[in-house]
Protein backbone atom coordinates (compact mmCIF):
# COMPACT_ATOMS: atom_id res chain seq x y z
CA UNK A 1 0.00 0.00 0.00
CA UNK A 2 1.49 3.93 -0.65
CA UNK A 3 0.93 6.69 1.29
CA UNK A 4 -2.42 8.80 0.28
CA UNK A 5 -0.34 11.99 1.50
CA UNK A 6 3.91 12.78 1.46
CA UNK A 7 5.17 11.30 5.22
CA UNK A 8 5.92 13.73 7.20
CA UNK A 9 9.76 14.04 7.52
CA UNK A 10 11.42 11.93 10.61
CA UNK A 11 12.59 14.38 13.43
CA UNK A 12 16.55 13.53 14.27
CA UNK A 13 18.25 15.60 16.47
CA UNK A 14 22.21 15.95 14.89
CA UNK A 15 24.93 13.68 17.19
CA UNK A 16 28.29 15.98 17.71
CA UNK A 17 30.54 14.64 15.40
CA UNK A 18 28.43 13.58 13.27
CA UNK A 19 24.92 11.30 12.07
CA UNK A 20 21.27 11.94 13.22
CA UNK A 21 19.10 10.31 16.47
CA UNK A 22 15.78 10.03 15.15
CA UNK A 23 13.41 11.28 17.62
CA UNK A 24 9.90 8.87 18.34
CA UNK A 25 8.55 10.54 21.56
CA UNK A 26 9.60 13.64 24.07
CA UNK A 27 8.81 13.07 27.37
CA UNK A 28 9.56 15.88 30.35
CA UNK A 29 9.33 15.79 34.34
CA UNK A 30 8.20 18.86 35.82
CA UNK A 31 9.82 19.96 39.74
CA UNK A 32 12.47 17.52 39.45
CA UNK A 33 14.72 20.03 41.49
CA UNK A 34 14.07 21.23 45.09
CA UNK A 35 14.76 24.88 44.72
CA UNK A 36 12.67 25.12 41.38
CA UNK A 37 9.50 22.82 43.11
CA UNK A 38 9.60 25.91 45.36
CA UNK A 39 9.98 28.47 43.08
CA UNK A 40 6.59 27.31 41.39
CA UNK A 41 4.69 27.02 44.33
CA UNK A 42 5.03 23.24 44.93
CA UNK A 43 6.82 20.98 47.53
CA UNK A 44 10.34 20.02 47.53
CA UNK A 45 9.53 16.83 49.30
CA UNK A 46 10.26 13.48 46.96
CA UNK A 47 6.02 13.66 46.04
CA UNK A 48 5.51 11.36 43.30
CA UNK A 49 6.59 12.75 39.78
CA UNK A 50 4.21 13.92 36.82
CA UNK A 51 4.89 14.30 33.23
CA UNK A 52 3.78 15.65 30.07
CA UNK A 53 5.22 15.55 26.65
CA UNK A 54 6.42 17.73 23.91
CA UNK A 55 5.91 17.00 20.32
CA UNK A 56 8.76 15.18 18.53
CA UNK A 57 9.36 18.16 15.98
CA UNK A 58 9.04 20.73 18.76
CA UNK A 59 12.98 19.98 19.53
CA UNK A 60 15.32 22.24 17.35
CA UNK A 61 18.83 22.14 16.87
CA UNK A 62 19.26 25.29 14.79
CA UNK A 63 20.28 27.74 17.73
CA UNK A 64 16.93 30.29 16.86
CA UNK A 65 14.03 30.31 19.20
CA UNK A 66 10.99 31.77 17.38
CA UNK A 67 8.80 33.49 20.36
CA UNK A 68 5.58 31.84 19.98
CA UNK A 69 2.65 34.15 19.32
CA UNK A 70 -0.50 34.31 21.89
CA UNK A 71 2.06 34.59 25.26
CA UNK A 72 3.36 37.86 26.66
CA UNK A 73 5.49 35.79 29.14
CA UNK A 74 7.96 32.78 27.84
CA UNK A 75 9.97 31.67 30.14
CA UNK A 76 13.59 29.19 29.58
CA UNK A 77 14.01 25.90 31.55
CA UNK A 78 17.45 24.27 30.97
CA UNK A 79 17.45 20.54 31.26
CA UNK A 80 19.74 17.70 30.78
CA UNK A 81 17.86 15.97 27.79
CA UNK A 82 18.31 12.03 27.76
CA UNK A 83 18.20 10.03 24.76
CA UNK A 84 17.31 6.13 24.82
CA UNK A 85 18.45 3.59 22.61
CA UNK A 86 16.21 1.03 23.62
CA UNK A 87 12.95 0.70 25.85
CA UNK A 88 10.72 -1.17 27.62
CA UNK A 89 8.35 -1.51 30.11
CA UNK A 90 8.67 -1.68 34.18
CA UNK A 91 12.37 -1.15 33.53
CA UNK A 92 14.14 -1.96 37.03
CA UNK A 93 16.44 1.08 38.03
CA UNK A 94 19.42 -1.68 37.93
CA UNK A 95 19.22 -1.20 34.10
CA UNK A 96 17.56 2.11 33.18
CA UNK A 97 20.74 3.55 31.97
CA UNK A 98 21.48 0.30 29.90
CA UNK A 99 18.60 1.91 27.20
CA UNK A 100 20.70 5.49 27.35
CA UNK A 101 22.27 6.17 24.09
CA UNK A 102 23.01 9.87 25.30
CA UNK A 103 22.61 13.25 26.41
CA UNK A 104 22.51 16.29 25.05
CA UNK A 105 21.91 20.20 26.68
CA UNK A 106 18.02 21.60 26.33
CA UNK A 107 15.90 24.34 27.15
CA UNK A 108 12.19 23.47 28.23
CA UNK A 109 10.42 26.57 26.45
CA UNK A 110 7.38 27.47 27.96
CA UNK A 111 4.68 29.80 27.83
CA UNK A 112 4.84 30.79 31.60
CA UNK A 113 0.94 32.85 31.37
CA UNK A 114 -0.61 30.08 29.30
CA UNK A 115 0.60 27.43 31.86
CA UNK A 116 -0.83 29.36 35.08
CA UNK A 117 -3.95 29.69 33.13
CA UNK A 118 -4.10 25.92 32.22
CA UNK A 119 -3.35 24.93 35.81
CA UNK A 120 -6.20 26.95 37.23
CA UNK A 121 -8.40 25.94 34.51
CA UNK A 122 -7.55 22.41 35.35
CA UNK A 123 -6.60 22.20 31.81
CA UNK A 124 -3.64 20.35 29.88
CA UNK A 125 -0.56 21.92 29.12
CA UNK A 126 0.23 21.16 25.94
CA UNK A 127 -0.55 24.85 24.86
CA UNK A 128 2.11 25.54 27.34
CA UNK A 129 4.62 23.31 26.78
CA UNK A 130 4.01 21.62 23.45
CA UNK A 131 4.10 24.61 21.12
CA UNK A 132 6.34 24.67 17.77
CA UNK A 133 10.40 25.14 18.41
CA UNK A 134 9.57 24.93 22.09
CA UNK A 135 12.64 23.08 22.89
CA UNK A 136 16.01 24.06 21.83
CA UNK A 137 18.42 21.49 21.79
CA UNK A 138 21.94 20.81 21.33
CA UNK A 139 24.02 18.07 19.59
CA UNK A 140 23.81 14.70 21.40
CA UNK A 141 27.05 13.24 23.00
CA UNK A 142 26.77 9.45 23.39
CA UNK A 143 26.83 7.69 26.53
CA UNK A 144 29.81 5.69 25.14
CA UNK A 145 32.27 8.38 25.65
CA UNK A 146 30.91 10.93 28.70
CA UNK A 147 29.22 8.00 30.73
CA UNK A 148 26.94 9.10 32.33
CA UNK A 149 26.81 12.26 34.26
CA UNK A 150 25.25 12.53 37.86
CA UNK A 151 27.06 15.62 38.84
CA UNK A 152 27.89 18.80 37.51
CA UNK A 153 26.90 22.46 37.29
CA UNK A 154 24.14 22.87 34.91
CA UNK A 155 23.56 26.83 33.96
CA UNK A 156 21.78 29.24 31.58
CA UNK A 157 22.65 32.84 30.86
CA UNK A 158 20.45 35.74 29.41
CA UNK A 159 22.85 38.29 27.59
CA UNK A 160 25.58 37.20 29.66
CA UNK A 161 23.24 37.24 33.18
CA UNK A 162 23.15 34.13 35.00
CA UNK A 163 19.50 32.95 35.56
CA UNK A 164 19.98 29.71 36.42
CA UNK A 165 22.30 27.76 38.34
CA UNK A 166 21.93 24.32 39.73
CA UNK A 167 24.23 21.05 39.86
CA UNK A 168 22.65 17.64 38.39
CA UNK A 169 23.25 16.09 41.97
CA UNK A 170 19.99 18.11 43.23
CA UNK A 171 17.65 16.18 40.92
CA UNK A 172 15.17 14.83 43.11
CA UNK A 173 14.63 11.53 40.77
CA UNK A 174 17.72 10.49 38.67
CA UNK A 175 17.75 9.66 35.16
CA UNK A 176 17.52 6.06 36.18
CA UNK A 177 14.26 6.26 38.82
CA UNK A 178 12.95 8.64 35.81
CA UNK A 179 13.24 6.03 33.13
CA UNK A 180 11.88 3.18 35.09
CA UNK A 181 8.84 5.38 37.03
CA UNK A 182 8.46 6.70 32.88
CA UNK A 183 8.46 3.01 31.98
CA UNK A 184 5.62 2.05 34.27
CA UNK A 185 2.89 4.28 32.77
CA UNK A 186 4.68 4.23 29.14
CA UNK A 187 5.99 1.69 26.96
CA UNK A 188 9.43 3.49 25.66
CA UNK A 189 10.97 2.67 23.11
CA UNK A 190 14.85 3.47 20.91
CA UNK A 191 14.37 7.13 19.99
CA UNK A 192 12.26 8.44 23.10
CA UNK A 193 13.91 11.75 24.44
CA UNK A 194 13.59 12.58 28.27
CA UNK A 195 13.72 16.08 29.67
CA UNK A 196 14.85 15.63 33.38
CA UNK A 197 13.57 19.49 34.74
CA UNK A 198 15.23 22.30 35.52
CA UNK A 199 16.90 23.80 38.27
CA UNK A 200 15.50 27.77 40.18
CA UNK A 201 16.03 30.61 38.20
CA UNK A 202 13.66 30.19 35.94
CA UNK A 203 12.61 33.61 33.62
CA UNK A 204 11.40 35.52 30.68
CA UNK A 205 12.96 36.08 28.10
CA UNK A 206 12.29 38.67 24.67
CA UNK A 207 13.11 39.22 21.29
CA UNK A 208 16.82 39.80 20.90
CA UNK A 209 18.21 38.55 23.42
CA UNK A 210 20.92 35.38 23.94
CA UNK A 211 20.18 32.13 25.67
CA UNK A 212 23.22 30.27 26.56
CA UNK A 213 23.09 27.07 28.37
CA UNK A 214 25.45 25.01 29.71
CA UNK A 215 26.02 21.50 31.45
CA UNK A 216 29.49 20.42 32.53
CA UNK A 217 30.62 17.37 30.78
CA UNK A 218 27.82 17.22 28.20
CA UNK A 219 28.02 20.57 26.49
CA UNK A 220 26.78 24.65 25.53
CA UNK A 221 24.04 25.93 23.38
CA UNK A 222 23.49 29.30 22.33
CA UNK A 223 19.96 30.08 21.52
CA UNK A 224 18.84 33.55 19.66
CA UNK A 225 15.10 34.38 21.05
CA UNK A 226 14.26 36.11 17.08
MN1 LIG B 1 10.70 21.82 32.43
Amino acid sequence: MSYVIAPPPVVAVPVEGGGLFPVRRVYCIGRNYAAHAIEMGGDPDREPPFFFQKNPDDLDPSGRFPYPRRSSDVQHEVELAVALARGGEDIPVERALACVWGYAVAIDMTRRDLQDEAKRLRRPLEIAKAFARSAPIGPLVPASRIGHPSRGAITLSVDGALRQSGDLAQMIWKVPEIIAILSQYFTLAAGDVILTGTPAGVGPVARGQVMEAAIEGVGAIRVEVV
